[in-house]
């Protein structure tokens, strides 16, 4: 298995990260060759796996992740179709610890889940209210919520009930840099009052209303917050 990293470089982040967590921090060759492949054709060998075991874990496991300037990409079940769960990164797996169902509101229509459950157990959750979650897509057996949102996934009922996106109210997100947000539909003037407090959370709110896009207008630009 060729390294992408120095094996010191991987060694001192592997040890600050198993100090760190509860979670499982795996760096064996066993482990980063499992996660080196999804459902695509592409293969990426990742510098280490993170398995959190709770949202601390996440959000120290970051901590160290960014000290040592690591990439790190998120991942469900890894069914994706174009490589996107596969990267020379550390890959946080929320499939096997967090993936809980925690709260279902029937008369709401409305539930609280960690990134790692699978979309049918919710379902078959939401089912006893004669509830449903509209996008199912093939893969919904395996299929995470935390992936679905990545991909913004649909499938075969989502042609009534909408994509992923139409239906998800709300999102508690950290950014490699460690700002906490939570974030939802937002009327123009909530827009303007986030842009108005300014700091990282303005920031992005802006970056939002004003995507810097290169020359050609395509794609966003690097320097884009
Ligand atoms: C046979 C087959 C059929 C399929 N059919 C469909 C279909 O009908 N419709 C459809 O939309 N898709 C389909 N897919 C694609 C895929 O299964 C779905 O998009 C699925 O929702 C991905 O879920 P996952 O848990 O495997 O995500 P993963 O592959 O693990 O991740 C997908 C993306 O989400 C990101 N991500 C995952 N978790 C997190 C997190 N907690 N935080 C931040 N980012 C995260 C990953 O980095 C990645 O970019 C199919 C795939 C296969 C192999």
């Amino acid at each position: 298995m060729r390294d992408s990293v120095p094996p010191e470089y991987a060694d001192a982040l592997q040890r600050e990260l198993a100090e760190a967590l509860e979670g499982e921090v795996r760096f064996d060759a066993g482990s980063r060759a499992l996660y080196a492949y999804d459902a695509s054709v592409f293969r990426q060998v990742p510098i280490g796996v993170v398995i959190p075991r709770h949202e601390q874990d996440v959000l120290a496991g970051l901590e160290v992740c960014r000290r040592h300037g690591a990439p790190v990409l998120g991942r469900g079940c890894g069914t994706a179709l174009a490589g996107q769960s596969v990267n020379s990164a550390v890959v946080f797996d929320f499939s096997k610890y967090m993936h809980a169902l925690v709260h279902l509101d029937p008369q709401a229509r409305q539930a609280r889940v960690q990134p790692g459950l699978v979309c049918d157990e919710l379902r078959d959750a939401a089912e006893e209210y004669q509830l449903t979650f509209g996008p199912d897509p093939a893969t919904h057996d395996h299929a995470t919520l935390g992936g679905m949102i990545g991909n913004n996934a649909c499938g075969t009922h989502s042609v009534m009930a909408g994509k992923t996106v139409d239906n998800v109210d709300e999102l508690d997100v950290v950014t490699y840099d460690g700002v906490r947000i939570r974030v939802g539909r937002t009327s123009d003037e909530q827009l303007e009052a986030i842009i108005g407090q300014g700091g990282r959370r303005g920031a992005i709110y802006a970056g939002l209303k004003h995507p810097a896009t290169s020359d050609d207008g395509t794609t966003p630009r690097a320097d884009w917050p």
